[in-house]
């Protein structure tokens, strides 16, 4: 290396270290950007797109909108969502005089934890009854705590049915030892 290529490399370097120093000096008059979390939560801004968790979609009856027709749990690629139902018999009969069933929702679990955010579960329910919600606090101490099940309401119609009346209390036998004794006492 020839005597000006050295002082050439010398300059070289401390441009480039003025240069970096140039870009932290302007950092230090920038106004600060940092959230102050959680003290700031009343006012901070979700975007309302952010998929934070999936949720059901109630009506004001308190009506979810799932028919049990399994596309979510299909669609799902990773198997976060599981859903259980039973058949249930209706009132009302068919032309050919059988009795209407219907399919009944029992447990709608999903698992949070396993969540891959991709949506495709939404865009394939033919009714519209889940949706992500922006509460993107959902941090919990256990992995178990992120399973969730989505019909987490009672159903309207079981709210309104009276509640059923305790059985009527059968009479007690009367023991032995309160019976009356009618019999003749021995005399001696
Ligand atoms: S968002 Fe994707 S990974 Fe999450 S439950 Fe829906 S389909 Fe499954
Ligand atoms: S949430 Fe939608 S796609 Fe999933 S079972 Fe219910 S109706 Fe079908």
């Amino acid at each position: 290396m020839s005597i000006k290529e050295y002082f050439a490399s010398i300059f070289s370097g401390l441009w480039s270290l003025l240069q970096g120093m140039a870009v932290t000096g302007k950092e230090l008059f920038t106004p600060k950007v940092t959230e102050k979390y959680p003290e700031n939560r009343a006012t901070l801004q979700i975007p309302e797109r952010f998929r934070a968790t999936l949720r059901f979609v109630y009506d004001e009856q308190g009506h979810h909108k799932c028919i049990v027709c399994g596309s979510c749990e299909r669609n799902c690629p990773n198997g976060t969502i599981s859903i259980t139902s039973h058949m249930e018999t209706l009132a009302e009969t068919l032309p050919n005089g059988k009795p209407k069933t219907k399919k009944k929702l029992d447990k709608y679990l999903y698992d949070l934890g396993s969540c891959t955010f991709c949506d495709l579960c939404v865009t394939s329910c033919p009714t519209g009854a889940i949706e992500f919600s922006n509460d993107f606090e959902q941090a919990v101490f256990t992995r178990a705590k992120l399973v969730k099940q989505l019909n987490d309401r009672p159903e309207p119609e079981e709210v309104a049915k009276p509640a059923a009346k305790p059985a009527a209390e059968e009479p007690k036998p009367v023991a032995e030892a309160e019976k009356p004794n009618n019999e003749p006492k021995e005399t001696a």
